[in-house]
């Protein structure tokens, strides 16, 4: 981090930075130039309070060198993390689907939609028990009592599960799910993401309606600064002046989180589009610039479905999909 200071800046005031500064475990370098000083802050500058020191009447402009997000930066870190859930392997050249409905609606709805997935290749079940709708008169999910269909449908078909988890007083409850997922609305909900960094699970963790791709790393960093470095980022479309599809699917997010961090890079192309014959185009597009999975969300009846229908696929068409993106992984490998 370079601290540029204003011409003239008054010693004294200078003096007491560089002290504060050298207290935070920092090395200053000063270099006086003949128009302007500059301080070169050497260390861990994770910390620094910058918007502090941007507002001292002694300061031009302070400049960041190194990226605030350490964990997850590639840079100390440069092999890819590749995640173990019951054996099955995400990132690093591991390519794997998480599909099942956008919520749990029922016993036989979860087992047979899991089960139809499973057939088409997908080894991870997703399905939501509590669901971040946008209106309160929305189905909110079937709650606990989602939770232990989806852990049903866990034990009958064999595959680990994903479900979103919205507050951290449901940890409980979460025991037996293989992967807790944190919504686009929850990431940056801090307190929750600290207490998922305090846990020995997989998060995925989707990005915010309107976040940065720094913003995502930081909030993996709030998980990962706490020991819990298993997490799975997720593009899932982002808002913007566009009203044709539900968000912007952001695929050039995914090379450029690649080059950023050495966590693996999920894209969801169904809250991306919200519209189901879109999901097949951007799934293989997602696949072909070097995704580490697709979240699809698929249902035996989207007519019916209580949450997020014109973005479901049926399994057959999940079938289809899966089968094109295999074949795309296999003409990318080695390009
Ligand atoms: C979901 O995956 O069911 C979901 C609500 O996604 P997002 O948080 O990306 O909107
Ligand atoms: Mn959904």
């Amino acid at each position: 981090m370079v601290v540029i200071l204003k011409d003239h800046a008054d010693q004294k005031k200078v003096k007491n930075l560089t002290d504060w500064l050298e207290n935070q475990g920092l090395a200053v370098h000063s270099v006086v130039g003949q128009y302007q000083t500059i301080l070169g802050l050497i260390g861990d500058t994770s910390k620094v309070d910058i918007d502090l020191i941007e507002g001292l009447d002694i300061v031009d402009n302070v400049k960041r060198i190194s990226e605030p997000y350490k964990n997850a930066n590639r840079k100390f870190h440069p092999d890819d993390t590749v995640i173990d859930v019951g054996g099955v392997k995400i990132g690093g050249g591991h390519f794997q689907f998480f599909a099942g409905p956008c919520s749990i609606e029922g016993r036989d709805q979860i087992i047979s939609i899991a089960k139809d997935v499973q057939k088409a290749g997908a080894k991870i079940l997703r399905g939501g028990a509590f669901k971040p709708r946008t209106s309160p008169y929305a189905f909110q999910g079937m709650r606990g009592d989602g939770l232990k269909l989806m852990l049903e449908a866990k034990k009958e078909t064999g595959m680990p599960i994903v479900t979103e988890i919205m507050d951290a007083s449901h940890l409980p409850l979460f025991e037996d799910v293989d992967i807790i997922q944190v919504g686009a609305r929850n990431m940056q909900n801090f307190e929750l993401l600290k207490e998922l960094g305090k846990i020995d699970k997989p998060i995925f963790l989707k990005r915010g309606l309107a976040a940065t791709l720094q913003e995502l790393l930081m909030s993996a960093e709030y998980i990962m600064a706490e020991g819990n470095e298993k997490v799975i980022l997720c593009e899932r479309g982002i808002r913007t002046f566009e009203t044709a599809t539900r968000n912007t699917l952001d695929l050039s997010a995914v090379p450029m989180l690649k080059e950023m961090s050495h966590l693996p890079v999920v894209v969801d192309p169904s809250h991306a589009t919200g519209i189901a014959r879109l999901v097949k185009p951007m799934a293989f597009a997602a696949a072909a610039c070097g995704a580490d999975g697709l979240m699809i969300e698929v249902h035996n009846d989207p007519a019916h479905a209580l949450c997020d229908g014109p973005q479901a696929l049926h399994p057959e068409e999940f079938a289809e999909v899966a089968g094109g993106v295999n074949k795309i992984l296999e003409a990318v490998r080695g390009l």
